[in-house]
C-alpha cells in the first residue's frame, strides 16, 4: 500500500476539504477514479464535466451519502472517510429541490434544525434568518407549491444555509430553471457564498455557469480531473484538447511551431504566421485550439494566404456566427462585427487575433 499524501503544515490548516487519491467502484464499474484534489476554506470550486463523468459520486462521497472504494477524505484536517453523513457537518442544495410538499416554507428551512435537536422557537428564529438570506423573509407562511422555481431553490438553498455547514454542496443547482432565472440564482448563490465566506463545491456540466461562479474549477472526463486551475487560467491555458472544446468551443487544428523565444512560439497554421504562448516550448508538428473569438475575417480574401468559404451565418444580437470551410478543416467564428455581416457562400481572408490561441499537444 503507498502512503497517503501528508496534508498537515502551514498550507493544509487553510485547507477544508481534501481528496486523496479516491476512488468509488460500483461492481464493475468505476465511477471516480483515483482522484486528489484540495478546496481553500472560503473558495466556491465546481467540478465541472460532462454527465456521467462522476460530480454527483463526488458530491455524495463527500456528504456521507456513498462510501469510498479507496483513498480518503479530510475536511479540517480531520479523517472522514468512514463517517456517516449524520456526523459530517456538510449540507447538500439539490437539482430537484426536495422540499416536502405539506409543510411550509419556515417549516422546511427549520427540519434540518429541530431533527438534530434544537428548540422549535429557536429552529423558526434561525429559519426566518436562512430565509432573510436569500430574500424570502415574508415567504415563510406558504407552501412549496405557492413559490416558483426559482424561489422554491432558494428554500432549498435556505435550508442547507441554516444548518452552518463546513462544507456547502450544490449539485446542478439551477437545472429546473428557466434560463432567465437562472444567471438570477446563480448570482444570488455566489453573493451568499462570498458573504459568508462559505467553503462550497459546485457541480454543473455547463461551462459559462462555472465560469460566472467559481474560485476554481476542476473539469472532469471520464471519471479522471484533466485540469484544476482559475477560470481565467482555464479558458487561456487549456490543458489538452477536451478542455479547449469544453470550456472555449475551440476549433482544433495542426499547426507548425518554428521557434520558441521567450515563453513564445512562432507557428504557422494554414500558411498564417501567429505568436502563441508556451513555456513547454514544443517545435514541430503542434496540436492548437483556436478560440472562435480569435479569427479574424477579411473580405479582400485574395490578399490573404488563409481562405475560407462562408457556409453558415447567423445573426444573434450582438455577435455574428460562421461556419466557414477552410484548408484547416470546418472553423467556428464569432465576430462582434454585427453591421455587415459576410453573407453565405462568400469566401473571406483569415487571420488569428493576438489572444485565444493556444498549443494543445504535439503530433504523434
Ligand atoms: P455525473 O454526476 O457526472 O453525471 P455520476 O457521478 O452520477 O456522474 O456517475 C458517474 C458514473 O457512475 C456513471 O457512469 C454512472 O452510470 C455510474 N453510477 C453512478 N451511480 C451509480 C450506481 N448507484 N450504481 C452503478 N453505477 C453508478
Ligand atoms: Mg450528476
Amino acid at each position: 500500500m503507498t502512503q497517503p499524501t501528508p496534508v498537515s503544515g502551514e498550507r493544509g490548516r487553510d485547507v477544508s476539504l481534501v481528496f486523496d487519491r479516491v476512488t468509488k467502484k460500483y461492481g464493475r464499474v468505476t465511477a471516480v477514479d483515483n482522484i486528489s484534489f484540495s478546496i481553500p476554506k472560503g473558495s466556491l470550486v465546481t467540478l465541472l464535466g460532462p454527465s456521467g463523468c462522476g460530480k454527483s459520486t463526488i458530491l455524495r462521497m463527500i456528504a456521507g451519502l456513498e462510501t469510498v472504494t479507496e483513498g480518503r477524505i479530510l475536511l479540517n484536517g480531520e479523517d472522514v472517510t468512514r463517517q456517516s453523513a449524520i456526523e459530517r457537518n456538510v449540507s447538500m442544495v439539490f437539482q430537484s429541490y426536495a422540499l416536502f410538499p405539506h409543510m411550509t416554507v419556515l417549516e422546511n428551512v427549520a427540519y434540518g434544525l429541530t431533527v438534530s435537536g434544537m428548540a422549535k422557537r429557536e429552529a423558526s428564529q434561525r429559519a426566518i434568518e436562512g430565509l432573510g438570506l436569500v430574500g424570502l423573509a415574508d415567504y415563510g407562511p406558504r407552501l412549496p407549491s405557492e413559490l416558483s422555481g426559482g424561489q422554491q431553490q432558494r428554500v432549498a438553498v435556505a435550508r442547507a444555509l441554516v444548518l452552518e455547514p463546513q462544507v456547502l454542496l450544490l449539485d446542478e443547482p439551477l437545472s429546473n430553471l428557466d434560463t432567465k432565472l437562472r444567471r438570477r440564482v446563480r448570482d444570488e448563490i455566489r453573493g451568499i457564498q462570498l458573504k459568508l465566506n462559505l467553503t462550497a463545491v459546485y457541480v454543473t456540466h455547463d461551462q459559462e455557469e462555472a465560469m460566472a461562479v467559481s474560485d476554481q474549477i476542476i473539469v472532469m472526463n471520464k471519471q479522471r480531473i484533466v485540469q484544476h486551475a482559475p477560470p481565467r487560467e482555464l479558458f487561456e491555458n487549456p490543458a489538452d484538447e477536451f478542455v479547449a472544446d469544453f470550456i472555449c468551443n475551440a476549433n482544433l487544428v495542426s499547426g507548425e511551431a518554428k521557434r520558441n523565444e521567450a515563453g513564445r512560439s512562432e507557428c504557422v497554421i494554414g500558411g498564417v504566421t501567429a505568436s502563441i504562448p508556451d513555456r513547454q516550448a514544443r517545435l514541430g508538428d503542434i496540436r492548437v485550439a483556436v478560440r472562435p473569438d480569435a479569427i479574424r475575417l477579411f473580405g479582400d480574401a485574395g490578399k490573404h494566404s488563409l481562405n475560407g468559404e462562408v457556409v453558415y451565418a447567423s445573426f444573434l444580437g450582438t455577435e455574428m456566427q460562421y461556419t466557414l470551410r477552410t484548408p484547416l478543416g470546418e472553423l467556428f467564428v464569432r465576430s462582434d462585427e454585427v453591421a455587415d455581416p459576410y453573407p453565405l457562400g462568400s469566401r473571406v481572408g483569415i487571420g488569428f487575433a493576438d489572444r485565444g490561441l493556444a498549443i494543445v499537444g504535439t503530433l504523434k
